[in-house]
């Protein structure tokens, strides 16, 4: 019996686990997936929203800006890649003016300092390569730049440090009430929890709806993205958006924490929310749209393209808390949609003190802070790295020539509370396969020290997870019929 089960290992998930260590209680996090950051927290623009798009008085604006403002110091606890370069709201139109003037004024009612509404010789005096057809733009000067993935395992290590359980591979099909508890049927076998949280991002519809009678509608709305080499100077150093839609935030110019460019992402409502495939149409469409911001925009320095699924809820707001109209001690945070990377940290504070108020759970007498990842050997000094070496001669290879990752940091990402058991995972973890070669070069490699680590066969190794082998057999097992 757990005192909580938390269904879903995004950031969102994360971060209310982060949270409950904090607290004496048996917690356990489930996930569909072999690893956490699989669904929307690996796959978005990682951008930290000031929060000048989010509507007064809505949940979204509320947890954005809480969010927003806790995210520098969560990062330096935990030795996330964080950076605050500003971003430009782009209007190529005289009429644009009116909605940027009503963005800043959305801007100050949520308290979002230093916004102001330039034109255009200040845009091409901040950012000479934008497109000099250009009328206005709003400057934000509070707008940040995370590295999603990155957060969401090292909130998963800070909760796991502190007892939390993971369960990957395990998909939630039911939950049931029954007098005192929730059993969280899966496809693993049954769990029993005196609360439950469903984080479950375009899976949490669905389970909401099983348990109560006010229904919501979770519609996956997909963005597509290019990613380039960060080998070229940086276009811009701060964000491009332009003016919001309907559909969301539209397409972006953006740097990474890592010093790659993004464009995109599309906003497609699809039916299937696990269907992160890119199309050529996709992303011809987000490359037009890149091109009013930056119109020499190139695709000669791509080194892949990726999509992620929105949970957008029809009514466009966050639903977090208690489930309304079901038994206590149901939990949830549904239609995590952008700006849910910002706002996670802040989700996974109310949340996680809510759940463990209801429960009356004590302060956690043994609990551990946060250690902060260490420094990448890539952004080292050079006396950094003989230091590195010294203490541990896997410094000493290089096993990701493209962004430099050694094997002292290949096997640590494995090592790590809640560790990599694919390639992908080491990926997310410390960016070997990450560079221009996508692994090209180190994936055997990879692969060899995660079946040395974890015990594996080396044909066991996955990409990531079950059905994603990287080999089908051993050269000498093919014999002439
Ligand atoms: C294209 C795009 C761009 C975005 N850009 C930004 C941005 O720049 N800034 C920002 O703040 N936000 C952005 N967002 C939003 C942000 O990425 C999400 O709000 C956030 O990642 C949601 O986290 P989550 O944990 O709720 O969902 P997820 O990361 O999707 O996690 C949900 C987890 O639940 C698991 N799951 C689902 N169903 C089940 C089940 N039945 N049983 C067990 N496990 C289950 C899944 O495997 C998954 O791991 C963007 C999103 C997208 C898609």
């Amino acid at each position: 019996m757990q005192d909580v089960i938390i269904i879903g290992a995004g950031v969102v998930g994360c971060a209310v686990a982060q949270r409950l260590g904090t607290y004496a209680g048996k917690v356990l996090v489930l996930d569909a997936q072999g690893d956490v950051s699989c669904g929307a927290s690996k796959a978005n623009s990682g951008i930290v929203h000031a929060g000048y798009d989010a509507v007064p008085g809505t949940d979204k604006a509320r947890l954005n800006i809480k969010g927003a403002r806790m995210m520098p110091g969560l990062c330096r606890q935990l030795g996330v890649p964080f950076g605050k370069p500003g971003a430009l709201v782009l209007a190529f139109e005289e009429a644009g003016k009116a909605q940027l003037e009503a963005l800043l004024k959305q801007a100050e009612v949520n308290g979002v300092p230093g916004c102001r509404v330039i034109g255009r010789k200040e845009i091409l005096k901040m950012a000479p390569l934008v497109n000099p057809e250009v009328h206005y733009a709003l400057y934000v000067p509070e707008s940040g730049l995370v590295s999603p993935y990155e957060l969401t395992c090292a909130l998963a290590d800070a909760a796991a440090e502190n007892g939390v359980r993971f369960q990957l591979n395990t998909k939630v099909r039911a939950l049931r009430h029954q007098t005192d508890r929730w059993l969280v049927e899966t496809d693993q076998g049954e769990f029993a929890c005196r609360a439950v949280i469903n984080c479950a991002g375009v899976g949490a519809g669905e389970l909401h709806n099983q348990i109560s009678g006010r229904q919501v509608s979770i519609t996956p709305r997909r963005g597509q993205y290019y990613l380039l080499d960060h080998t070229l100077p940086l276009a811009f150093q701060m964000t491009l958006f332009q003016l919001p839609t309907r559909m969301g935030k539209g397409v972006l110019v953006s740097p990474t924490t890592h010093g790659n460019m993004l464009y995109g992402p599309t906003a497609e409502d699809i039916p299937d929310g696990l269907d992160t495939a890119t199309t050529q149409e996709g992303l011809y469409g987000a490359m037009a749209k890149v091109r009013l911001s930056f119109p020499t925009a190139s695709t000669a320095t791509v080194i892949t393209t990726f999509s992620g699924i929105r949970a957008h809820e029809k009514g466009g707001d966050f639903i977090i808390g208690a489930v309304e109209d079901a038994p206590e001690g149901a939990f949830e945070a549904i239609g995590i949609e952008s700006p849910g990377l910002t706002a996670a940290p802040a989700i996974g504070e109310e949340l996680g003190d809510w759940v463990a108020y209801y429960l009356k759970l004590e302060k956690n007498p043994r609990y551990i802070p946060p250690t902060p990842l260490p420094k990448p050997f890539s952004a080292m000094t050079d006396a950094e790295r003989r230091i590195a070496w010294q203490t541990d001669p896997d410094y000493g290879r290089v096993i990701c020539r493209c962004e430099t990752v050694t094997e002292a940091e290949v096997r640590r990402a494995i090592r790590r509370p809640v560790g990599a058991r694919d390639i992908d995972g080491v990926k997310r973890r410390v960016r070997a396969g990450m560079g221009r070669c996508q692994g090209g070069f180190c994936m055997a490699r990879v692969m060899e020290i995660i079946a040395e680590e974890t015990g594996v066969s080396f044909q066991e190794v996955s990409k990531n997870g079950p059905g994603s082998a990287v080999l089908s057999g051993q050269l000498g097992d093919v014999r002439d019929e």
